[in-house]
């Protein structure tokens, strides 16, 4: 009998082998047949310090045995207000309130009920929406609507609300003048992924273009909303990618290496003119109407407790710097060959094409999938574009064999 599970982003009908896995530590998964595979993409882009890090487990473990839910509308525990505390130290200063749900795509629903809330309450109701060509901020009906239009969302189209679109930096200028004009005509806010726009296929920009684009929102008083869930906790060599550009949003998004990629948890960070907007002593029609059963689960807030004092107590940045050089190693080794389209890095973020001109549907896809899926590697490019973003404890001899399957790749399919 064949599964009956239905898995997300996966065409069943080309018959793929589904890999059952049974375990997995540091950047190694083991598969019930006891295949070793090494995680080259951390698992979704989540898992930062590697498979099941004994802290985090044992703050999941303990958790569970004392507080596994409650209500959180009227409601609190310790570990969401120790994480929340702590959110609010390591970001900036002007992020002073936290909201939590429970994935990326959520997070992201929530920035976007804040901004509208923040602008009603204010008596001056906007809602117009800017976004990045090339984004992906998830996959719900809101966090679709501010991404990319194309094959992931498609048969939705219907659904989703009309947003202005900037385009991407190719041309810094045209850019910056067209979020200016747009800004000038009027917006609730801008949603941006700082540094490096993930689905939409590892595409990488200045800083500086990034700080002159939340400069712009500024002066017109449009919001700017940092989407990073993906480039947030070190994958881009800090903390936060917009630290590398000096910018301070009006609301940030956290959610994959919150928890260490444990469980699931997102938080949404945001000014205090935001909550205040949503504040008042007799209005009950102001409060922000948003929640979920499971907002802010105290396993899941003690695994983020754990997260963070790995954090603070751990040689985190210096685990982050050794994997971004050996990454930069890697792609030097291949970059001059001539398939090898685009090379980059970022952090502990490398990609490059393969080839010219696919799309994400084009059959190299699932043919690299296989490729590296009989090599016992975890790597999924988008279409032709092969990346590698493992956890931040992989060894140099799990790195290399990850980069030995792509030099093969290379040689099969360049
Ligand atoms: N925003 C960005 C930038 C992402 O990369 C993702 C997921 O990859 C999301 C939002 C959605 O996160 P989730 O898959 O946890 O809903």
């Amino acid at each position: 009998m064949t599964s009956p599970v239905w898995h997300p982003f996966t065409q069943h009908g080309l018959g793929e082998p589904i890999p059952m896995v049974a375990s997995a530590a540091g950047a190694v998964l083991t598969t019930v047949d006891g295949r070793a595979v090494v995680d080259a993409i951390s698992s979704w882009w989540v898992t930062t310090h590697g498979h099941n890090h004994p802290r985090i487990a044992a703050a999941i473990a303990d958790q569970a045995g004392r507080l596994d839910q409650i209500i959180f509308a009227g409601w609190t525990h310790q570990p969401a207000e120790e994480v929340a505390a702590e959110l609010v130290r390591i970001t900036p200063p002007a992020l002073t309130r936290v909201f939590y749900s429970d994935s990326g795509s959520t997070a992201v629903e929530v920035a976007l009920k804040m901004a509208l809330g923040y602008w009603l309450n204010r008596g001056d109701p906007r809602h117009r929406i800017l976004v990045l060509e090339h984004s992906y901020h998830g996959d719900t009906i809101g966090a679709m609507s501010v991404g990319a239009r194309g094959v992931f969302n498609r048969p939705y189209a219907p659904l989703l609300f009309d947003v202005g679109t900037i385009p991407y930096p190719t041309d810094v200028q045209a850019t910056l003048d067209a979020l200016e004009a747009a800004c000038r005509a009027g917006a609730a806010a801008f949603i941006v992924e700082p540094l490096v726009l993930g689905a939409g296929g590892m595409l990488f920009y200045a800083p500086e273009t990034l700080s002159e684009m939340r400069a712009i929102c500024a002066r017109h008083g449009v919001l700017f909303i940092a989407d990073e869930v993906m480039t947030g906790w070190g994958r881009t060599g800090t903390l936060l990618a917009c630290e590398q550009a000096g910018v301070v949003p009006d609301i940030l998004c956290l959610s994959k290496g919150l928890t260490g990629g444990a469980v699931p948890l997102a938080v949404t960070l945001s000014t205090e003119a935001i909550f205040q907007a949503h504040w008042s002593e007799t209005d009950r029609a102001r409060q922000f109407f948003h929640s979920s059963s499971y907002t802010a689960n105290p396993i899941a807030c003690a695994a983020a407790a754990a997260n963070l004092a790995i954090w603070r107590e751990e040689p985190v940045g210096q685990r982050i710097d050794t994997l971004a050089e050996r990454q930069r190693a890697h792609l030097a080794a291949i970059a001059g060959r001539a398939a090898v389209r685009n090379p980059r890095t970022l952090g502990t973020i490398a990609a490059f094409e393969l080839g010219a001109g696919q799309d994400y549907l084009s059959d190299l896809g699932p043919r690299l999938q296989a490729h590296f899926r009989e090599r016992d590697l975890l790597v999924r490019p988008l279409g032709n574009t092969i990346y590698v973003m493992p956890p931040y404890a992989i060894t140099p001899e799990e790195l290399a064999r990850v980069w030995d399957g792509i030099g093969e790749a290379i040689d099969r399919f360049g």
